[in-house]
């Protein structure tokens, strides 16, 4: 095993490291942390270098940083990719991404900037932007450096069948698009694999996607969930349906009753409330703080315990602003004016838009602190002001069933504006009004996890605190 930490940590074989699959936390700023950090320790113990070439496998965020980082260092570097460079963010016009936003309230949140320390030169650039044009940037930068660095190169295949050559070095076959399996010469002195994430669960009924007979976007999917009525295009109540209690979940409920990033939001309610939130950001930091340590040194089993624990802080936090008769009055007039669609607020049945979160448990599973704090403000207020309920907690979809059309899990986009029947079940005594009698719903959108790959010879899954820059 590797004498370096880090590299420990990410080790499958001797030689071969793999900073995908069943890693957390897994954002782009992460993956590109991953990336970096693994080249400049593996250089610095000699694992690389102008004689000892590296192989990266899988051109997304991860593995290009790394490619490009060791490219930097004049390591002889191939790079195997069986689809397109950043296939993930291509196209994903949709989404809006920042590398700091979801480290509020850390004092750096509102800075943007990664990485964080001017001492970190990372290879690919990443400003808050959309996916898509993230992506053109960093296939640009990929560009320019297989054009600088001539011991830098491509591959499009699938690189597979990694075999030990004396010298501890290693070579490996590859399968081209066509077919054709090459084996690479000269051999390597290091394996990273960076893969991805795994396969993202967005289909029902879970858990075999064989059997599934609806299918919902991806995360990086282009969508419409933003616009005023979630991209549906013909008159009459349309009613978007999200199923999760993650992250993703919280991030689409946001985009689908307010339209704005978080941070925008986030902006305007501290406009309207002064010093209210603020005040308590140091508190939600240490919550947060501590919440994060739990979450690293346990299991999924011990999960529960943490995620009551922060509920019941955001809950009472949220509650304590709506009991301020003066607070309540200048976020609710923001709220209305500002930050929630008006077609949610409409009365009018031919413009109206209706968003229900429903989630397994009675509380929301990881999520960023101000998704979680953003997504309680305005559901409470929604409900308290409005009596628009928009939050279902205990509920599970029971069936999805297409009227009129026929679902093709293959061909999710072909579902979106068309009316699906859903019944619920819940672990309460009674299943809430609003969701009894089959409900139809014409968006979809199905946050349910990921399924790591099994990650050759990575452990089930590997939790981790990654700070956010570590010197090499
Ligand atoms: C629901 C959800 C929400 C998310 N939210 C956010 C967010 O808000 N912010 C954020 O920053 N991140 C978010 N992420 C994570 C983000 O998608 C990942 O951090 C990022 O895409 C990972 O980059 P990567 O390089 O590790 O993998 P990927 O981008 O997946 O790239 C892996 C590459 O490897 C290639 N590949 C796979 N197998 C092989 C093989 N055998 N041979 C050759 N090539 C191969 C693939 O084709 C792909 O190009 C989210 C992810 C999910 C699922």
């Amino acid at each position: 095993m590797s004498k370096d930490p880090f590299l420990r940590a990410h080790q499958i074989k001797e030689n071969h490291y793999d900073i995908g699959s069943s890693k957390a936390p897994i954002a782009i700023r992460d993956q590109m942390f991953r990336g970096w950090t693994a080249v400049k320790r593996a250089f610095k113990l000699n694992i690389i270098n102008k004689k000892r070439p590296l192989l990266v496998v899988g051109a997304g965020v991860g593995g290009v940083t790394a490619a490009l980082t060791a490219a930097g260092l004049k390591i002889p570097t191939t790079i195997i990719e069986k689809s397109v460079p950043f296939g993930r963010q291509k196209g994903c016009s949709s989404r809006f991404i920042c590398p700091t936003q979801y480290d509020w309230p850390l004092c750096h949140w509102r800075d943007t900037v990664f990485p964080w320390s001017s001492q970190i030169q990372l290879p690919l650039t990443y400003t808050a932007d959309n996916g898509a044009e993230l992506a053109k940037t960093w296939r640009r930068e990929l560009q320019n450096a297989l054009s600088k660095y001539k011991h830098l190169s491509m591959q499009y295949g699938t690189a597979d069948n990694f075999m030990k050559n004396g010298h501890n070095l290693i070579t490996y076959r590859y399968t081209d698009k066509s077919g054709q399996s090459h084996t690479q010469s000269p051999p390597v002195g290091m394996i990273l694999s960076s893969k991805g994430f795994g396969i993202e669960r967005t289909w029902f009924p879970t858990p075999d996607r064989a059997t599934a007979t609806f299918n919902g976007l991806a995360f990086w999917d282009v969508d419409s969930l933003k616009k005023p009525r979630a991209g549906c295009s013909s008159t009459g109540h349309k009613h978007v349906l999200i199923a999760g209690g993650g992250d993703g979940a919280l991030q689409d409920y946001l985009r689908a009753i307010c339209g704005k990033p978080a941070s925008v939001i986030y902006d305007t309610i501290l406009q309207a409330t002064g010093s209210f939130f603020l005040d308590q950001e140091k508190r939600i930091q240490s919550k947060e703080d501590l919440a994060m340590r739990h979450w690293a040194l346990n299991t999924k089993a011990q999960d529960p315990d943490l995620y009551q624990t922060l509920d019941d802080f955001y809950t009472d936090l949220v509650q304590a602003a709506f009991r301020n008769p003066h607070i309540t009055q200048t976020l609710g007039r923001t709220l209305e004016q500002k930050i929630i669609k008006q077609t949610i607020l409409s009365q009018q049945e031919a413009t109206k838009l209706s968003v229900h979160l429903v989630y397994r448990e009675p509380w929301f599973t990881r999520a960023y602190p101000l998704n979680r704090l953003l997504t309680l403000i305005v559901a409470t207020y929604l409900k308290e002001a409005h009596q628009i309920n928009t939050l279902f907690p205990n509920t599970t979809i029971h069936a999805i069933n297409a009227s009129r059309h026929q679902c093709d899990p293959d061909k999710p986009r072909a579902c979106l504006d068309k009316k699906h029947e859903v019944s619920f079940i819940t672990s309460e005594d009674e299943l809430h009004g609003d969701l009894r009698g089959k409900p139809v719903y014409e968006v979809i959108v199905l946050r349910f996890g990921v399924e790591s790959f099994s990650g050759e010879g990575a452990p089930e899954e590997q939790r981790q605190l990654l700070p956010y820059c570590l010197l090499p």
